[in-house]
């Protein structure tokens, strides 16, 4: 293991320090290729030192099991927010439903209102009615028996 300062690549660069997320060297620091990536596995040359000593078998456990708790709590959190989003797109839809409701219910009551008044309209019609043939009975009546 070499500690020189600023050590260059085979790439031309000064290697950069990172850290281990494999199975075997979780949290594990290392120094090396600037171009390395981890998640496809590519690197710039081979450049490669190991910062940190070797982990112990209990803190490889610790921090893997550290890790895989934290995927799940991500994983956990992440179905929670869809969740969430998922009542808040409910509940709009509900309130628009509810919004929708109360122009038709408006609607509905403005019509039982005319009709109501048309009726009212009917009632008082009838009443003159009455009203006017009551008085050419009782005219008549008197015309007659008089
Ligand atoms: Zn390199």
């Amino acid at each position: 293991m070499s500690h020189q300062k600023a050590k260059i690549c085979g790439c031309g660069y000064p290697v950069v320090q990172r850290t281990s997320w494999t199975h075997e060297n979780p949290g594990r620091k290392f120094k090396g290729c600037r171009f390395y990536n981890f998640e496809t596995g590519q690197r710039g040359c081979d450049a490669f030192d190991w910062v940190d000593e070797d982990i112990l078998e209990w803190q490889k456990d610790v921090t893997n099991h550290l890790l895989s708790e934290k995927q799940r709590l991500a994983m956990e959190m992440k179905i929670i927010k869809g969740r969430a989003e998922f009542m808040e797109h409910e509940m709009k839809r509900l309130n628009e439903e509810h919004e929708k409701m109360k122009v038709k219910y408006e609607k509905m009551r403005k019509k039982a209102e005319g009709s109501s008044k048309i009726k009212n309209e009917h009632v008082y019609i009838l009443i003159s009615l009455c009203a006017i043939v009551s008085v050419v009975v009782s005219a008549l009546y008197v015309m007659v028996f008089a």
